[in-house]
């Protein structure tokens, strides 16, 4: 068996319901954790420091640079978004399945220092409406944040053929089924599985 834990990307445009999918999936499997980014985004009402984000000041942030402690950082609709190192070298080796809920910019910084070492996948919205229809009916943003968002998910979608894996987040279920079997595959390749294939093959 492999003893180290998988790194997993998944991204998608904002309301596509990437929250959603990463909680069900850690219900689903207790392995699976989530890496809490740094960001200096304003916290939300129903958001907590420290479990939703780490929120930082743009200086804060800005250390977190210059000392190498982000494994990748983009900006996004006007603020950072960054991934602390750290945290994620000590789940991956404790067995732990990470998920690295990013944007576009990052995944393809992550993807680009790691290769093949992570797993990308892509949550798709059913249909660009229901993108929209799902934005327009959160409270927690203005009509400027929205608008926003939804010029960002265009450029973001253009990215999809990137990624490993792509994912239509219509039926709830369906998705974290297909991402757990993604999981599942991605653990059964021959290079994570060389201690077991050493071991049965010892004394043959
Ligand atoms: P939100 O403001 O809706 O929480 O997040 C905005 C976007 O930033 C989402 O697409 C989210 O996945 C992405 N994001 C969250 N954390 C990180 C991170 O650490 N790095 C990058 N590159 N993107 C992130």
């Amino acid at each position: 068996m492999s003893d180290k834990g998988l790194l997993i990307i998944l991204s998608g445009p904002s309301g596509c319901g990437k929250d959603t999918v990463i909680n069900e999936l850690m219900k689903r499997d207790r392995n699976v954790v989530v890496s809490i980014s740094s960001t200096t985004r304003a916290k939300r009402e129903n958001e907590i420091d420290g479990v939703n984000y780490n929120f930082l000041t743009k200086s804060e942030f800005e250390e977190l640079i210059s000392n190498d402690k982000v494994l990748e950082y983009a900006e996004y609709n006007g603020c950072y978004y960054g991934t602390p190192i750290g945290p994620i070298d000590k789940m991956l080796s404790e067995g732990k399945d990470v998920i690295l809920k990013i944007e576009v910019q990052g995944a393809q910084k992550v993807m680009k220092k790691l290769g093949d070492e992570v797993v990308s996948i892509f949550l798709l919205p059913p249909s660009f409406e229901e993108l929209e229809r799902r934005l327009r009916g959160r409270n927690s943003d203005t009509q400027e944040q929205i608008d926003s968002r939804l010029k960002i998910a265009c450029d973001e979608l253009k990215r999809a053929p990137y990624y490993d894996y792509v994912v239509v987040n219509d039926d709830l279920s369906v998705a974290v089924e297909d991402i757990l079997s993604v999981f599942k595959a991605e653990k059964r390749k021959t290079k994570r599985n060389t201690k077991v294939i050493r071991e049965v093959c010892k004394n043959a």
